[in-house]
């Protein structure tokens, strides 16, 4: 460890090793719960606090064939140093295959692209398990503004599994103190001035330096769709 922490940013972290604690306390089966993981920073620093207290934690990445090759890199890094139970979730054709039948769909529908590539395979993989633990923050996209810690979330099949985002009240500043703090190594893309990191195609630098997620979509559309529930969790 390196940097010392505010005593905020201390409690922070504790409250999130709380969340873990009970989570895996509540689930003790290694696959009733998985983590989401972009390999973007707060992603990356919610794996490690994971991984200290279970570190076969299934772990999984939306490979939807369209990511920076410095993100593939990364991951592989971050998965063999660490040891990461890393799990593929593969859209069901190929890059070359989809793009061969619909044309490209991220200029033309990046919805149903998204769809396709994404949100179709997570929400599949994600119905085998109780958990789901996610990085996401309030302070990403106002989309997530009312994002609360722990919620039931219902998917496109009626499956309800618990979503865990102990992260939901942490600043970018928070994020990056903790990963100096714990010697995390982040994606290089950071240093070339990007700040949320999706699909190459759809991801380019911030036009707005208030907005970190200014750069996806290039405003055509704010959310992949993986976070938007398929129907109301609760009556
Ligand atoms: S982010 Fe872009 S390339 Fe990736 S799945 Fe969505 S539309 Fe397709």
């Amino acid at each position: 460890m390196s940097e010392s922490l505010s005593k905020e940013l201390s409690e922070k972290i504790e409250r999130v090793k709380a969340h873990l604690a009970k989570a895996f306390a509540d689930a003790p089966v290694t696959e009733d719960v998985c983590l989401t993981c972009s390999f973007q920073a707060e992603d990356v620093l919610l794996l490690k606090l994971a991984m200290e207290m279970r570190p076969e934690i299934p772990t999984l990445f939306l490979d939807t064939g369209y990511h920076f090759a410095e993100t593939y890199a990364y991951r592989d890094q971050i998965a063999e140093e660490w040891g990461v139970k890393l799990i593929n979730l593969l859209p069901a054709k190929t890059v070359a295959e989809q793009e061969a039948e619909f044309g490209v769909l991220y200029q033309t529908a990046p919805d149903r692209c998204c769809g396709m590539r994404k949100v179709e395979p997570l929400f599949r993989a994600v119905a085998q398990y109780k958990v789901w633990i996610t990085g996401l923050r309030r302070e990403q996209a106002k989309t997530r503004a009312t994002l609360e810690e722990v919620a039931p979330f219902t998917l496109p099949g009626g499956e309800q599994v618990l979503k865990l985002s102990p992260l939901a009240d942490w600043t970018t500043k928070d994020v990056w103190y903790a990963c100096q703090h714990f010697g995390i190594p982040l994606l290089a893309l950071y240093d070339k001035g990007y700040s949320s990191i999706g699909c190459e195609p759809c991801t380019s630098l911030p036009v707005d330096p208030n907005d970190p997620r200014s750069g996806r979509w290039a405003g055509r559309k704010v959310e992949c769709g993986i976070h938007i529930e398929a129907a109301p969790a609760r009556s």
